[in-house]
């Protein structure tokens, strides 16, 4: 396993407790969109055993053709040593990022992509839209779905409504709300539906999906494949 000691170049702030930062690109490191990291703060690797709470998983929020490797994470008042670390950093520290993989690249199938997200769960899309922007082939459309209940929407920029290019984007800032329009989208017999939130939120949305008979082959999860499986025993 390669690790990557990379430094933070800048760090926007999305919303009040909402932070994307852009990390500086290893020479030669690449991605697909959809893909995360295993993020860890310095001295993670410091002893015999890699310290955990040192180390997240995250999305890459950026492409490649960006420069920069994105990842957006909320930091809220009450938050974990590692978010309380992380908040402490600034342009120059340096962090590490490994173990590269996307379980959510975009299925190019000639069919409707619905993505459902949950909160800064949306960051993992910011990616899939941008490529489908650049690239629409043999992607019927992209229609996103959104709840944050905080209502600071993330990436408004990128997540919008161009008919003309096929792209549509709904925030909503309740579940009632969010869970009828899910019921709507299922109705589609051809759509994908990329799902990505706690797992709490996926299994909440893989019952409304599967109750509307959505096969479980046209439900993208940010898992890995056999922990895919569990969610749908
Ligand atoms: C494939 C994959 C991709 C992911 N991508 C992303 C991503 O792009 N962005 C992202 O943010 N996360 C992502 N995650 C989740 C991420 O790895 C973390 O699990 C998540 O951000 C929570 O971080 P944390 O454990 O440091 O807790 P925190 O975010 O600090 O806290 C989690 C919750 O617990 C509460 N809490 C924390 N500490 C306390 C306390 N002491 N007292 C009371 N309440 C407390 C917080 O208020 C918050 O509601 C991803 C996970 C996976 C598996």
């Amino acid at each position: 396993m390669k690790i990557y000691w990379t430094k933070i170049s800048d760090i926007i702030e999305e919303s009040p407790d909402t932070k994307t930062y852009l990390i500086d690109c290893p020479e030669e490191y690449t991605w697909e969109e959809g893909a995360h990291i295993h993020l860890g703060l310095e001295g993670f690797n410091a002893g015999d055993k890699p310290d955990k709470s040192l180390v997240r998983h995250m999305s890459i929020s950026t492409l490649p053709d960006e420069d920069k490797i994105g990842i957006t994470t909320r930091i809220r008042e009450q938050r974990s040593d590692f978010k309380h670390r992380l908040d402490e950093l600034t342009a120059g520290s340096p962090v590490a990022i490994f173990k590269t993989h996307s379980n959510v690249p975009l299925k190019r199938e000639d069919k409707p992509v619905y993505l459902l997200s949950s909160g800064v769960g949306i960051a993992t899309f910011r990616p899939l839209v941008l490529d489908y922007l650049s690239n629409p082939d043999k992607i019927e459309k992209i229609h996103s779905l959104n709840i944050d209940s905080t209502k600071n929407y993330l990436f408004k920029d990128i997540f919008e409504t161009l008919p003309e290019k096929g792209l549509t984007s709904q925030f909503v800032d309740n579940r009632k709300h969010y869970y009828e329009e899910v019921q709507k989208l299922a109705q589609d017999e051809e759509g994908l539906f990329y799902v990505v939130g706690s797992d709490a939120f996926l299994l909440e949305n893989l019952a409304v999906l599967r109750g509307q008979g959505v096969s479980p082959e046209q439900i993208m999860l940010d898992k890995h494949e056999h922990r895919k499986q569990e969610f749908f025993l």
